[in-house]
């Protein structure tokens, strides 16, 4: 089977994301701490959310292992369930790659303990990806995505860890208001740092939805020579509310419609599938979408990528809708009727 980086020199890889805000939508995970408990307590949605998403066109299933690091386990008080949460996640989503030929990928995140001016916080944040990217490697994991990183040098730790288990690295950056990282380097060099530093891709993943994403895409696929990835959240950002933490929403006692009440500014299909095809023509190698993304995403995004996916077979067809169609076999009265809908 192809690996990570043979798919990429063939064409576009996807790779759904998004776990964390989907089984919450669902009514299996808990908004706040956003501990991906459910891998252990409800495995079948988590196996049913990786078979939807790679029925959608993702090239890739994730193990959800997003904040299933010590520090979230030992703020919700239930590190004896870290190990288990980890193995039990890596385990689902192998089980669904290996059925459809899908890659496995094996995932760190950001520990929210890094602290840039503490290097004692530096030791404990490597501490903590080296024993899930080790997880990750025993579960037989094609490779590893460290993800949602905001500082360069966590990124560089987690990207230290999964070099020094042997497999290949994707390294995706969040990025806030400002157009740089919270340790202030300018996304370009901090692209160009990670890829010198040995990231098989690198790219932006969550925060930005894909209006505010997409101009920073440019620089970055100027400044390096690896794929490079985008993933947005599948949210309407706009140039004076960039990313989803900052939407607001009137309707709302405070305005904050992060992280439970983004629904009105969720994008259609087709923002997601311009989005895809203007990165891909940008020369952008490595899709998938974040936060938000529910399977008619990742679809449109695998179609507007020139893939069938099997969800495909669903894609809408309106010819035989009773007053939008246009087969000669509808009822002319329905369709005389559709400015009256
Ligand atoms: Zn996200």
């Amino acid at each position: 089977m192809p690996g990570l980086m043979e798919r990429l020199a063939a064409g576009p890889v996807v790779c759904a994301e998004g776990y964390l805000f989907e089984l919450e939508r669902r009514g299996y995970l808990q908004a706040g701490a956003f501990v991906p408990e459910v891998v252990l307590d409800h495995p079948e949605q988590v196996t049913s959310l990786h078979e939807q998403f790679v029925h959608a066109g993702s090239d890739v299933v994730e193990a959800f292992t997003y904040y299933a690091h010590r520090g979230k386990l030992r703020l919700i008080g239930k590190e004896d369930r870290l190990e288990p949460m980890n193995r039990q996640a890596l385990a689902l989503a192998s089980d669904v790659a290996s059925r459809h030929g899908a890659l496995l990928a094996g995932n760190v995140c950001n520990t929210n303990v890094y602290d840039p001016a503490d290097p004692a916080t530096h030791d404990q944040v490597r501490a903590m990806f080296e024993e899930q990217v080790g997880w990750a490697a025993e579960a037989g994991a094609d490779f590893v995505i460290a993800e949602t990183l905001r500082y360069l040098g966590e990124a560089e730790i987690a990207l230290a860890a999964i070099r020094a288990v042997g497999l290949p690295a994707v390294v995706t950056l969040v990025v806030d208001r400002q157009d740089a990282t919270r340790d202030g380097q300018p996304l370009p060099e901090a692209a160009r740092r990670l890829a010198g530093a040995g990231a098989e891709v690198v790219g932006l993943n969550c925060s930005r939805g894909p209006a505010t994403m997409l101009p920073l895409l440019g620089p970055l696929l100027a400044a390096v020579d690896v794929p490079v990835a985008a993933l947005p959240v599948p949210y309407r950002t706009t140039p004076a509310q960039p990313t989803f933490q900052s939407l607001t929403d009137p309707s709302l006692p405070d305005g904050q419609a992060f992280p439970t009440a983004l629904d009105p500014f969720t994008c259609n299909r087709f923002e997601i599938g311009a989005f895809t095809s203007e990165a891909a023509a940008a020369g952008v190698r490595y899709f998938g979408l974040c936060c938000g993304a529910a399977p008619h995403h990742v679809r449109a995004m695998a179609e507007a990528l020139g893939r069938t996916p099997p969800a495909s077979r669903y894609s809408a067809d309106m010819s035989k809708h009773v007053y939008l169609g246009d087969d000669p076999a509808l009822a002319r009265h329905n369709l005389a009727y559709r400015g009256q809908l």
